[in-house]
């Protein structure tokens, strides 16, 4: 299966641009032979053009329809075999068997959404019916339910590049949701990228989608991905990546003489407690467990538990032993891209230069191009207070132990914390009992608590909540992960005095799809 290093524009390819880039492999520093074509102005206007008109008969079919295009895209993508594996294999540094894993994850939640398109009842039908006669002035009839937004604009991250990528969870929402998708491709995997795009595209045809209903472009810099978010006919971006990235996008969007809404997940400490009882009977375990969850993929997941919090307790000295010694066992590895690797040592270096920051262990040098060793720094809830940049994210396999004099210490750490988009604490059941009111602080910090557990691993399913208070995310109402995230990409449309004839199936009083209604107040099929 070869790359050829074009743009798809709905089910057409092009290459007009002149300007080529290539990616490289972060294990050798070896370029990738294929140039990939940047989008021409002119190029993502025909994009953005056909996904307006492609909307206009996307948004009304369906919900069978659409998930039959879901599923063939997993299908399609399944089809491709081992070529996907060893391209995303080379342009990440990722081993073989995550990508493998990851492929299973992105077929799975493009199949999950299709079962939500077919079960039909996601959309949130509300249906008050009308009061002639009610006194003193009658009632309409008034039906509600989620409709979507129009074209969207998804940004791949370099760090998923399958689950978070082309065909990932922000795409497969939006393509549930009923919009049209660009994607910018991430220019770390634009070979990657072009396998998965072609399977969309091979999809649309075969399910006969209209022309223009998904498009990925490519662009290294900043101009294609900033002329996106800014062409009038986009109506949402989903983004995966950098703070500084998500913001510059996020003032685009807002500025724009038509606004619209930026879901960007930019980055997190995910904090983890570990009260005194608990650590005094499982700290070995868990010292193991949390070293295992800061260094995998090489510490570069957005749940990666950048900081750990602990009440100086009898027993903390064992404790700190047996993180110091699991971190000094710990292998390095290769980063995604040298300016992940770049941004790494920085973070690491700018703790370094903290008088109240010490270096507990530091694990084995890892080996390639963009290798780094993983490291597990010291200091205290003081120290934290006065330097609150110690609790800001270092993308990559570190974390922070911050030690606390008594409970009201930890609660002040807890207190002073930034959005995150997750907190997890480990403590016996009576201790959680004791610390219902660092669960009820964390609450307000987090998008999801976690209890004797680690935050790496996130379940895609209806209840998973990914996302969390500024600066983990712009937009701390939804989700990027699991079925909820589909209520990015809609709003909800009220129909006033609508004929049954007129109204959309989901609001008709027969109730032909038989989904479940909030009718007059009752829950009801
Ligand atoms: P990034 O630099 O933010 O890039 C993400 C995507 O946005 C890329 O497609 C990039 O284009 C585009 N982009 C970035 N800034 C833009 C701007 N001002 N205007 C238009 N487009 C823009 O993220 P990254 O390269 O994946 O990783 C860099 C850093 O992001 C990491 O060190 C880490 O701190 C953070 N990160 C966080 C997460 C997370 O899960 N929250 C995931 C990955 C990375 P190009 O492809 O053309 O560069």
């Amino acid at each position: 299966m070869s790359i050829e290093g074009k743009l798809i524009i709905g089910l057409s390819d092009s290459s007009k641009g002149t300007k080529t880039f290539q990616s490289y492999n972060p294990a050798t520093g070896e370029k990738l032979p294929t140039k990939f074509h940047v989008a021409t102005p002119e190029e993502l206007d025909l994009a953005a053009q056909k996904a307006q008109a492609a909307f206009q008969v996307y948004r009304m079919m369906s919900g069978s329809d659409k998930a039959v295009f879901l599923d063939k895209i997993a299908e399609e993508i399944e089809a491709i075999g081992d070529p996907l594996v060893e391209i995303a294999t080379a342009e990440t540094g990722l081993p073989a068997a995550r990508i493998q894993g990851e492929r299973g994850r992105t077929t799975g939640q493009l199949r999950l959404f299709a079962q939500l398109l077919r079960d039909g009842s996601w959309v949130n039908a509300r249906i008050e019916t009308a009061i002639p006669d009610r006194q003193p002035i009658p009632k309409v009839d008034l039906r509600m339910m989620h409709r979507p937004v129009g074209p969207v604009t998804v940004f791949g991250a370099s760090n998923f590049p399958l689950a978070f990528s082309v065909a990932g969870g922000d795409t497969a929402s939006a393509l549930a949701a009923g919009c049209s998708v660009i994607v910018k491709a991430h220019s770390a995997h634009p070979g990657t990228s072009e396998l998965v795009g072609k399977a969309i595209q091979r999809a649309a045809a075969a399910t006969r989608m209209p022309d223009g209903v998904f498009s990925l472009l490519h662009g290294s810099g900043t101009e294609v991905g900033a002329a996106l978010v800014q062409h009038p006919v986009m109506r949402a971006v989903g983004f995966t990546g950098s703070f500084k990235g998500g913001m510059a996008l996020y003032h685009l969007a807002v500025n724009r003489p038509v606004p619209i809404p930026v879901y960007a997940e930019m980055g997190s400490t995910n904090p983890v407690f570990v009260l005194p009882k608990i650590m005094a009977e499982k700290g070995a375990a868990i010292a193991q467990q949390f070293m295992a969850s800061v260094t995998l993929g090489v510490g570069q997941f957005c749940t990666n538990p950048g900081m750990m919090i602990i009440n100086k307790a009898e027993d903390h000295k064992d404790f700190v032993a047996d993180l110091t010694k699991e971190f000094k066992q710990s292998k390095g590895g290769v980063m995604l891209t040298q300016g992940i690797q770049d941004a790494f040592k920085q973070g690491v270096e700018r703790h370094l230069e903290k008088a109240s920051v010490s270096v507990i262990a530091e694990g084995g040098a890892g080996e390639g191009f963009t290798a780094v060793k993983s490291v597990l720094f010291g200091t205290n809830s003081q120290a934290l207070a006065d330097n609150p940049e110690l609790a800001e994210e270092i993308f990559g396999p570190a974390s922070v132990l911050v030690e606390a004099q008594s409970k009201d210490e930890l609660l002040r750490v807890a207190a002073n914390l930034e959005g995150h988009l997750t907190a997890t604490v480990h403590g016996t059941p009576e201790e959680l009992v004791e610390h219902s009111d660092l669960l009820a602080l964390l609450e307000q910090k987090v998008g999801r608590l976690i209890i004797n557990g680690f935050p790496t691993g996130v379940e895609v399913c209806h209840a998973m909540m990914h996302g969390g208070p500024f600066p983990a995310s712009s937009d701390p109402r939804s989700t990027s992960v699991g079925t909820a995230a589909i209520y990015r990409f809609t709003r909800p449309v009220s129909y006033q005095n609508f004929p049954e004839a007129n109204l959309p199936d989901e609001l008709k009083t027969s109730n032909p799809l038989g989904i479940w209604r909030l009718l007059n107040g009752e829950f009801r099929k």
